[in-house]
């Protein structure tokens, strides 16, 4: 049920003290290793043994995706070159994407985190788990890899190859994990379907998904195309294995031994208490090449702080429901594009294909959902094509709190490529 007990179950107040002790240690770090920090710690009259608990963190500068391209590709490692045993690619960094590297160490307590993360899902050593992730220079596979093997399952790595190619081995070789986007595990259950082939020719029990925003009621078409129980997990290419669900899916645990989180205002950068949505903001406390100091992700959740069924001391943040740099701002109310997909599927269309189009009338903003209609429209009346759309706006309304003009457009008239599926004009105007 647990990798590590003594970690994850840790009394709170002994699991701060770990934290700030690290936390010192990595300032130390950087400050001698590291231009950039010491430069800033300088400027501000800092020094590392100054901080005498774990919110005087909030005196240090946020380190920005800016500030990694400006140092690519070495200028923000922390060891020389000859002690980086890996290096991939980073891919939340607009333009050219980052460069991280890790030592023998780094690995090592990667692999733990990750270990941690596939036994929270429920994987044990006699599982075998199919990681259809890309392995390439981005990191998702990697992690899940020698997380497994640590954990002493079967590791399948099928990579990213075609979906029925995926579903051969998943028969053939009895996976009983599966790794992947949890887009991609919806694109396997199509598969499926296609094939013909009913979920009860495979083995799978469980299902570890990361690397996008998903919705719940994606995790529920999951595991009902799949026949499995499927879990959040989040990391970042910069920083590895962050969180993952348990299986009380509630809520990830953040691994906070290795990571001290914060919650931010992504406007005024103010820290906000436990239990506030905000930009999550993490400081690396053990990691030895590429530490980071109050990284800005990009990624907007919840801290939550209330106990868990399952016995983990480690605080959870509840699921991403997009990034902050997605965020659209509608009549003055903050709208996540993942929030508007929530309420369209929850109508009950399967797989609509939309575009949300933003314009203004006046000075006031417009907003308007253009939906492709469903084949099955054709037959319906015209009447109950008014009663779906009146449905899908009052929903929109009672989730969002943002009036929706919702229209019916021909099928496969929305051309996704042209400004993908929100269109902002009001930029334009
Ligand atoms: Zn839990």
């Amino acid at each position: 049920m647990y990798w590590q007990a003594e970690l994850e179950c840790m009394d709170r107040g002994e699991l701060e003290l770990l934290q700030l002790e690290r936390l010192q240690a990595t300032l130390n770090r950087v400050t001698r290793n590291v231009p950039l920090y010491r430069t800033r710690f300088s400027d501000l009259g800092l020094d590392p043994y100054d901080l005498q608990s774990l919110e005087d963190v909030r005196k240090i500068p946020f380190t920005t995706k800016d500030d990694l391209r400006e140092h690519y590709p070495y200028g923000l490692f922390a060891v020389p070159l000859r002690d980086v045993v890996r290096m991939q690619g980073s891919t939340s960094t607009p333009g050219k994407p980052g460069v991280v590297g890790y030592t023998v160490g780094d690995i090592h307590r990667w692999s733990h985190l990750a270990a941690r993360i596939l036994v929270a899902g429920g994987v044990t050593k006699d599982d075998a788990v199919q990681i259809a992730f890309n392995y390439g220079l981005y990191t998702s596979a990697f992690g899940i890899h020698s997380g497994a093997e640590l954990l002493g399952a079967s590791v399948i790595p099928s990579s990213s190859s075609d979906a029925q190619r995926q579903i051969l081995i998943m028969q053939d070789y009895r996976s009983t994990a599966l790794t992947c986007s949890p887009s991609y595990a919806l694109h396997l259950a199509d598969t499926l379907d296609e094939l013909g082939i009913n979920k009860t020719a495979l083995s799978l029990r469980f299902g570890l998904f990361g690397s996008e925003p998903w919705t719940e009621e994606m995790r529920q078409e999951i595991e009902a195309r799949l026949g499995i129980l499927a879990t959040d997990n989040y990391g970042l290419s910069e920083i590895t294995s962050v969180a993952g669900e348990c299986l009380q899916r509630d809520g990830l645990h953040i691994n906070e031994d290795h990571f001290l989180a914060e919650i931010i205002d992504p406007l005024t950068g103010q820290v906000l208490p436990v239990g506030h949505k905000g930009e999550l903001v993490l400081t690396t406390l053990t990691k030895e090449a590429f530490p980071l100091i109050r990284f800005r992700t990009g990624d907007l959740t919840t801290l939550m702080d209330s106990e868990c069924a399952c016995g983990r001391t480690l605080r959870r943040m509840s699921r991403i429901p997009g990034r902050s740099d997605d965020m659209l701002i509608i009549r003055g109310v903050n709208v996540f594009p993942s929030q508007i997909n929530e309420v369209i599927i929850s109508t009950g269309l399967m797989d609509p294909h939309y575009q949300i189009v933003l314009d203004r009338v006046g000075q006031m903003d417009r907003a308007t959902l253009c939906l492709e209609a469903p084949e099955s429209f054709c037959t319906d009346s015209i009447k109950e094509s008014q009663r779906i759309l009146e449905n899908v706006r009052l929903r929109l309304q009672t989730a969002l709190g943002v009036t929706f003009e919702v229209r019916l457009v021909e099928p496969r008239s929305i051309d996704q490529q042209y400004g993908g599926r929100v269109l902002d004009k009001r930029t334009l105007i």
